[in-house]
């Protein structure tokens, strides 16, 4: 995939899409491209392990944001990823995969990978097995998903997600919205991004107003779910543009993954949904990290979470607690609700692919250092 180079933290660069153009681009749905394994800046070749990429923009905030290790832990590569541990699809993408590109889990919602690019890699990332690789799980056919999307008129809901939607061009992700926008029962598009953190730039472009203009002129509502870990990522220059397109009418949900040595301290997420909510950002899921393979040195036990979210609640008024603490587990969205005295996890399916589970109330015996639904011993 040719493009505008971006400079790694060692100096080295990778190719990324002209996402910034914004002007005279053929509007064409994307295809996936080629992609390297290297990591460290050194000759190591780790199966699985996305490439070390992080934008010039990236590396000054992290100098200039005062919480330079927290930012670090986020992007560079560890010797903790060389761990054997973990799964590569915690999710069960693999399985809720119905056309090549979208996934059908929940019965509203359809999620289709639109690139397996991003502007830097997230070390914790769980799509981790397709980053900067041409993976073959990215989607295609768009007209075979618009298809499916049409014979399913229970999905009202579709998330643009991959890698980083943005990375594309406004003229691709145009391309995307030809098949999209026809399909009457459509109400939202979401796109799932962090590229207003990783690259602000990218949100300069004149023509994306357009792109979410377009959206609303077809009768759905545009959404986009901003990805934030620490308040030391949200830089002037990416308020300055989640507000120029909210006051255009987009609406922006936040999300975040509670990790070890990142984020996992009441002070840091309660300024960070209180920073969002200032910004007319709603707090809208805190994810416990999945067990991803090179991943699980990010995990926060669940019982330590449970006490990190209860102080963070204490801490913020109700408008900004709007988030909730959840597991996306290969059976559903869990929520954690909180460790009873008598040593139980209580939890409620949130989402679920069993809809006879949604709302359900039920709780595990508590192990100590239990980090994920399947630790938890039945019964
Ligand atoms: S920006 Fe999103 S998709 Fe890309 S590496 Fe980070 S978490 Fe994964």
């Amino acid at each position: 995939m040719g493009g505008r180079p971006a400079r790694t933290a060692k100096g080295r660069r990778h190719s990324l899409p002209a996402a910034t153009a914004g002007q005279g681009e053929a509007r064409t749905a994307p295809r996936a491209g080629g992609g390297t394994g290297d990591i460290g800046g050194g000759r190591t070749e780790v199966m699985c392990s996305p490439p070390h990429q992080v934008t010039s923009f990236y590396e000054r905030q992290i100098r200039r944001s005062g919480h330079q290790e927290a930012l670090r832990r986020i992007v560079e590569p560890s010797a903790e990823e060389l761990r054997g541990a973990g799964e590569l699809d915690t999710s069960g993408e693999h399985d809720d995969t119905v056309v090549p590109g979208l996934q059908h889990k929940y019965p509203q919602t359809g999620l289709i990978l639109v690139t397996d690019r991003c502007y830097a890699y997230c070390r914790f990332c769980f799509r981790k097995r397709m980053l900067g690789r041409g993976s073959e799980e990215t989607a295609l056919d768009y007209a075979a998903i618009a298809a499916y999307i049409r014979r399913h008129p229970e999905m009202n809901d579709v998330l643009l997600s991959g890698g980083d939607p943005f990375t594309l061009t406004t003229g691709q992700l145009h391309g995307i919205l030809d098949h999209l926008l026809p399909i009457p029962h459509l109400a939202s598009l979401r796109f799932g991004t962090k590229a207003p953190v990783y690259e602000p730039g990218r949100f300069a472009d004149a023509a994306l107003p357009g792109l979410f203009e377009r959206i609303q002129k077809a009768g759905k509502t545009p959404v986009v779910v901003l990805h934030v870990a620490h308040p030391g990522e949200l830089s002037a220059e990416c308020e300055a543009h989640v507000r120029r397109l909210r006051s255009g009418g987009v609406q922006f949900l936040h999300q975040a993954v509670l990790m070890r040595r990142v984020n996992d301290d009441p002070e840091v997420l309660t300024a960070l949904f209180a920073r969002l909510h200032a910004m007319g950002v709603r707090p809208y899921y805190l994810f416990q990290a999945r067990p991803v393979k090179g991943a699980m040195h990010f995990q926060v036990p669940l019982g330590r979470g449970v006490e990190i979210v209860c102080a963070v609640n204490r801490r913020l008024t109700g408008l900004e607690k709007t988030f909730r603490y959840i597991m996306s587990h290969s059976t559903g969205k869990v929520e954690v609700l909180a460790l009873g005295e008598d040593n139980r996890l209580y939890l409620r399916y949130h989402q679920a692919k069993d809809l006879e589970r949604i709302g359900r109330i039920f709780s595990r015996p508590y192990r100590q250092g239990a980090c994920w639904l399947d630790d938890l011993p039945a019964g």
